[in-house]
């Protein structure tokens, strides 16, 4: 197209000349360099991590480091918290009247860590067989929140979206990496909050990724709302909301929890 418009009297070779004069400092100028895609601020900040990849690295909120319930109350009415503290674990207690129980503080997003071990000597089958359950938020007395399951699925065949590492009736795990009773497991969670608009519509949907004893079994996951055990999830505006860890009430042998601390995010 230049060389079409140029003098047509001008010799080939300096129609040429002329044309790569103006090609060379455009090219210069445009060539794509390594510094161009390269992000220096802002930094992220620095993060001491545990002694091991289990324990809380610097900037976690301890929620049970064996010693006492300090973080935690009833669900029920925000009581002292009647589960059984003993050697180091945190196990749920056989008082049918001590029911749920749920942070102090609440979060929005955040990473979680929760340790715990099903019974050697558990007894039942399908969901009554070392129930329990992770509630990664528990948005009130009334309202179900959302339930990360906790249950034996070490031969213990139940329905595959209410097993071990399910969003309870939402999502079906991606493998099942469960460890015998009276060994312990490890759940490492990554929970994405909902968010709401002011009239209560879902501005954007909850996430939750998490590992089972280092095995990803819930891949960044959208959830339908909250934990529902009979119909359609459905969602309910909040803000912030406790983590609550579930007191199912089965008759065979409680189950124990340990380290336990959780690191909110942005
Ligand atoms: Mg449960």
């Amino acid at each position: 197209m230049l060389i079409c418009t140029m003098n047509t009297r001008l010799p080939h070779h300096l129609k040429l000349a002329i044309i790569v004069a103006m090609a060379v400092p455009l090219t210069a100028q445009q060539k794509p360099k390594p510094e161009d895609t390269e992000i220096w601020q802002p930094e992220p900040k620095i993060v001491t991590p545990g002694a091991t990849d289990s324990a809380p690295p610097s900037d976690a909120i301890i929620l049970f480091d064996g010693k006492n319930l300090d973080e935690w109350v009833s669900a029920q009415d925000h009581s002292p918290a009647k589960w059984v503290v003993h050697d180091g674990i945190l196990t749920v207690s056989k008082d049918p009247g001590s029911g749920n129980i749920e942070t102090k503080r609440a979060f929005k997003n955040y990473q979680l860590h929760v340790e715990w071990r099903i019974p050697e000597n558990i007894t039942g089958s399908g969901q009554a067989r070392g129930n329990s359950g992770v509630f990664l938020a528990s948005t009130g007395p009334g309202d179900s929140g959302y339930e990360l399951q906790v249950l034996d699925s070490y031969n213990n065949k139940t329905y595959v979206n209410g097993m071990v590492g399910s969003l309870y009736k939402q999502s079906i795990p991606l493998a099942n990496p469960m460890r015998k009773p009276g060994e312990w497991n490890v759940y490492d969670v990554v929970w994405t909050a909902p968010t709401f608009n002011d009239d209560g519509t879902v501005k954007t949907p909850a996430y939750a990724t998490a590992f089972l004893n280092g095995v990803l079994v819930d891949n960044h996951f959208e959830l339908k709302g909250q934990t529902l055990y009979i119909g359609q999830p459905f969602y309910k505006k909040y803000d912030a909301a406790p983590i609550k860890l579930q007191a199912h009430g089965d008759k065979s042998e409680p189950i124990s929890f340990r380290n336990i601390w959780v690191r909110e995010l942005p």
